[in-house]
């Protein structure tokens, strides 16, 4: 008799849950699944469930979570999102990143609104309910065959007790064959013996086990190589087909991922396990990853910023200078520099042999100064530059200084009475004051004016890109910036906001108010960053004449 369900066609779930420790990769391993999924011709959605507070991770610091990672429709969500879009290459959305903040606040607004009537608010059913109604909301708005949610944090923590118990619902409620559970963990290392133990391992999925889920499979992260006994002990031990015990050791690239965990049988067990078809197909992904660590050469790029001990702040920047790296088949070195630093040391010497100049995006005053240094430097010596929202607002401000000699030029982001406001809020620009969020967020179209850059770059005249910032580049200074050198190169389709602007006697000077760095994928790269190693590797070559680019 066919099962019955409760709702319209679902997918197949596959549910990633981590033990042990927590940033030991579950978000690659999950976007990794993705991938090898998506390469066998099946269609997968990835949805984040992260057991914070916090309504979505705009607010925290990136001390507290790296970066934000922005959706098409203009979600601030987790940079795991990030992982999963390179790997899948699909745009995902709002729906895709759960927070136990979002969850409260949708069951305690239903609450105030008198929506339960009378009843007493519980974390079963009401929270689980609201979670329940999410993951199953993503799989039936995107139609996938597959729908992998992966849940922040490691099972035992008090905070992620809700998501599992709705996970353990869903197996539940749904056909025995539709659901798998993915289990993450760390072999620690013991060096006094030499040895890799699984006890850890054990105890997490005994965890996972008294929360009533069973896992099917369990991926080994490690950074030595696992031997057989070690696997057999896990499989032995924590119930689970040997063939899905699977090592992850730390691979070169992130990118390699995908092609160690299908190769060690992990696609084969999930498809036959979830009764999906398809057969393996990384021939493409096998290819960029081959041109990724075969580099034929490489350059030196600087990115100039605030986190910059924190790599994780600047993680989709990183990554599609790696995605240029490959179009370009060079290594880009990212040289992390402080912006303050430049503030207390000459440019020369802080910057001194880089082939390129990034200044990302950024909020605040820290570091300003020291920016405006960097992009004053890439000018004066003909360093390729791209600036990233902040960054362009950097390059213009620089500019309005150096160039025009307006004294004081500024963002009112950073001095309010600039007699020179050149970055200025859209309110200060036409005075209507703009209530409600304040911030412009999510992908906008952009047009593209012919023969700039840009323009040349993406090689079409209409672009859309993602944004995540509140000031604006100053309509009062358009043609004085003009007539002096900047070339405005792309704006709203109405010409109202100037999206893209270029240092017309440069050879590669360009800065976006959106940030093209969010829609880069390994196999597509971002036109933007492409050409801009492309300019570093000409530097490289020959490096331009110092001081060519003074107007
Ligand atoms: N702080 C600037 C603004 O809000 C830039 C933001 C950013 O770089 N994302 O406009």
């Amino acid at each position: 008799m066919e099962h019955i369900r409760t709702r319209g066609a679902m997918p197949k779930f596959i549910f990633v849950t981590g033990g042990v420790v927590s940033s030991v990769g579950k978000g690659i391993t999950t976007a990794s699944l993705g991938r090898i999924l998506k390469s066998r011709g099946i269609s997968v959605s990835i949805q984040k469930l992260d057991p914070y507070l916090n309504v979505d991770p705009g607010t925290m610091s990136p001390y507290q979570h790296g970066e934000v990672f922005v959706t098409t429709d203009g979600a601030e969500t987790d940079l795991d999102l990030g992982h999963y879009e390179r790997f899948i290459d699909e745009d995902l959305s709002a729906l895709s990143s759960v927070t136990s903040g979002q969850v409260y606040l949708a069951v305690l607004e239903r609450e105030r609104r008198g929506d339960y009537l009378g009843g007493t608010i519980q974390q079963v059913p009401h929270l689980t309910n609201e979670i329940k109604a999410r993951i199953y909301g993503v799989a039936e708005q995107t139609g996938c065959e597959v729908l992998i949610c992966e849940v922040g944090g490691t099972v035992g923590d008090i905070e992620g007790e809700t998501f599992i118990e709705a996970i353990r619902q869903i197996r539940h409620e749904q056909p025995r064959d539709t659901c798998l559970s993915v289990h993450v963990t760390f072999l620690p290392w013991v060096g006094a013996t030499g040895e890799l133990k699984t006890k850890p391992t054990q105890h997490s999925a005994q965890a996972l086990r008294s929360k009533g889920i069973q896992p099917d499979a369990i991926l080994l992260r490690s950074d030595h190589s696992v031997p057989r006994d070690i696997i057999d002990k896990v499989a032995l031990f924590c119930d689970v087909d040997a063939r899905a015990v699977i090592p992850m050791e730390t691979a070169q690239t992130i990118y390699e991922v995908p092609i160690i965990l299908e190769e060690r049988g992990l696609g084969d067990f999930v498809i036959e396990r979830l009764g999906l078809h398809g057969a393996r197909d990384l021939a493409e992904w096998r290819e960029m990853v081959h041109r990724l660590k075969h580099p034929q050469g490489v350059v030196e790029v600087a990115v100039v910023g605030k986190y910059v001990e924190l790599h994780d702040a600047y993680l989709s920047v990183r990554e599609s200078l790696a995605h240029a790296g490959i179009a370009n088949a060079v290594d880009v070195d990212i040289r992390w520099v402080h912006a303050e630093d430049l503030e207390s040391r000459p440019a020369a010497d802080v910057l001194a042999g880089v082939q390129g100049i990034i200044v990302p995006g950024g909020f605040g005053e820290r570091g300003w100064e020291g920016k405006i240094k960097a992009a004053e430097y890439a000018r004066t010596h003909n360093v390729p530059y791209l600036g990233l929202c902040l960054g362009m607002q950097v390059m213009v401000t620089e500019f309005a200084r150096n160039v025009c000699g307006m004294d004081g030029a500024n963002t009112t982001e950073i001095d309010p009475e600039s007699p020179y406001p050149v970055i200025s809020l859209l309110e200060e620009q036409t005075g209507v004051v703009n209530k409600g969020g304040t911030m412009r967020l999510g992908a906008y179209p952009c047009k593209l004016i012919p023969g700039s850059i840009a323009q040349r770059a993406y090689n079409t005249d209409l672009i859309s890109e993602r944004h995540r910032h509140r000031w604006e580049f100053n309509n009062g200074f358009r043609d004085v910036l003009e007539r002096a050198g900047l070339r405005i190169s792309g704006t709203a389709p109405d010409g109202s906001l100037v999206e893209i602007s270029e240092i017309a006697a440069h050879p590669f000077m360009l800065g976006t108010q959106f940030h093209p760095e969010l829609q880069s994928r390994p196999n597509r790269p971002n036109p933007l960053f492409r050409d801009f190693v492309a300019a570093a590797v000409a530097f490289a070559e020959a490096p331009a004449v110092v001081g060519a680019a003074r107007v």
